[in-house]
């Protein structure tokens, strides 16, 4: 496929703009030295490359993702919809309050589900992703810690089956990371807890359910023994998709929590977003949340906390995501929403139980929203690993599951169905799997050169990582 670039025409175009009805002004030293290299195309060849380039990429709506942890469910179009209304999609973050009254409530009444959601008090829409909420609540504990000049507390906590932002955002906000390890049964050692907290201890980060898809049983002794050493406790909710509307991580002890809106709360995502990963808080931390927050009750206001950790992102966030949000929470209502878990736990416990007579799974035991599947054996017995598996899923039209993560399974593939797949695709997704295996079996070296049908086969990663080749360069 060509580049855009490759494509231009000189003299072609696709915009009429009107003559310019106000004074020319060229401010001196501003004017650029170079001419702007700008494709010139017509707007049927600009919408063809564009279609081009979609028909390459693999999304929810051509068929099956279950790409662990990143939740890439159908986000109904209706809340797309919400979102585009000229009244939520046309205003101004500086208009005046007065005329956006509207929007402020959507905000207060977004903030007031997800609080009775997550069991927390408080929460700003502001940070933009997960990794970024957690930043955010990370700044609150210790913000917390800092308005009691308790100045030791300088560690947090965080388990090796967290996701991998956890000790990533908790390092950025200047912490001190401090690692305990699972036991066989993918739960946190509670013996190596107890010896990790202690008078620097500033809190816990807790991914659960974790990244092999389970829920930690013994959450209530976990957060117990960090409040009992001073800490605090952080949850990291953005697969809430596996516990919303049936348990609250308010009620099991934690005071910080981040959501992931562009998962569980259907905005489409991948490629960069817009997102939102609200955190939330309880009470007794609201007044470090990022400003501006909502506040009044028959005309709504914006106000800023004296405590406030400051803004982490101008005005409100992504705002449009918070409406899709909304939408989708209340079209789902008290009913919809635990059993959208319900189904997001049940599909991946019926793949999960298709598949573990071939393939073995790391923790055999119930999951939650997604199951880790461990291919060491097969890579040991025929040579074919994760990758191998992975790149063959491509040929049938799936996208691959996440691989080689979580870093404690070895030859790791993580699967998330998410809710929003049918038994007739799960049946055909299982098929498909269990074809595969076979084939590992009887043409191990086929699946060497997987896949065959894409664009792309197999590209060096870290090359494509380390140095990716963004731009184009004109000679
Ligand atoms: C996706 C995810 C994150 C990070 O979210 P981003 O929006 O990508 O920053 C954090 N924790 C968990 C458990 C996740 O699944």
């Amino acid at each position: 496929m060509k580049l855009i670039f490759e494509k231009s025409a000189e003299g072609r175009g696709c915009s009429i703009l009107p003559p310019c009805d106000v004074p020319e002004v060229r401010p001196e030293g501003f004017e650029r030295e170079k001419e702007l290299h700008l494709p010139e195309m017509s707007e049927n060849d600009l919408s063809r490359h564009y279609t081009e380039l979609a028909n390459r990429a693999h999304g929810v709506n051509n068929g099956f993702y279950p790409l662990g942890s990143c939740t890439m469910k159908y986000n109904p179009k209706l809340n797309e919809e919400m979102a585009a209304l000229p009244g939520f999609a046309n205003i101004h973050p500086l208009q005046p309050q007065h005329t956006v009254q509207g929007c402020l409530e959507v905000l207060k009444l977004a903030e007031t589900l997800l609080c009775e959601i997550t069991g927390m008090d408080g929460m700003s829409f502001q940070p933009a992703a997960g990794a970024h909420g957690e930043f955010t609540g990370m700044l609150l504990i210790k913000a917390y810690h800092d308005s009691r000049n308790d100045k030791k507390r300088t560690k947090i906590i965080v388990p090796d089956s967290a996701h991998g932002t956890n000790p990533a955002s908790a390092a950025m906000a200047g912490f001190e990371i401090v690692n305990v390890p699972s036991g066989p049964d993918g739960c946190v050692d509670l013996e190596k807890l107890r010896a990790a907290v202690g008078e620097d201890t500033a809190g816990l980060m807790l991914t659960n359910p974790n990244t092999v898809g389970l829920f930690d049983k013994n959450i209530l002794e976990i957060t117990k023994i960090v409040h009992e050493a001073g800490g605090l406790n952080y949850y990291d909710g953005a697969n809430l998709n596996a516990v919303m509307g049936i348990v609250r991580p308010g009620d099991m002890g934690f005071d910080v929590i981040h959501l992931n809106l562009h998962k569980t709360f259907s905005t489409p995502h991948g490629g960069g977003g817009p997102g939102s990963g609200p955190c939330g808080c309880k009470e007794f931390l609201v007044p470090f949340l990022p400003g501006p927050r909502i506040a009044g009750e028959e005309e709504l206001r914006m106000e800023y906390s004296q405590e406030s950790v400051g803004s982490v992102k101008e005005f409100y966030g992504n705002f449009l995501v918070v409406v899709k949000a909304l939408s989708y929470i209340l079209c789902l209502g008290k009913e919809g929403i635990p059993e959208a878990s319900s189904n997001a736990v049940l599909n991946a416990n019926y793949m999960m139980h298709e598949l573990e007579d071939l393939y073995d799974c790391a923790y055999p035991r119930p999951c939650m929203h997604e199951f880790v599947l461990s291919l060491e054996k097969l890579k040991h017995e025929k040579g074919v690993s994760a990758m191998d598996v992975a790149k063959a899923l491509l040929d049938y039209g799936i996208h691959p599951p996440t691989m080689y993560f979580p870093l404690i399974v070895h030859e790791a593939l993580m699967i998330e169905p998410t809710e929003t797949e049918s038994k007739e695709t799960l049946d055909e997704a299982v098929r498909i799997f269990r074809e595969i295996y076979e084939r590992a079996q009887t043409e191990p070296e086929e699946l060497h050169r997987a896949p065959r049908t894409t664009v792309i086969g197999r590209p060096d990663e870290v090359q494509a990582a380390r140095k990716p080749v963004i731009r184009y360069v004109f000679e």
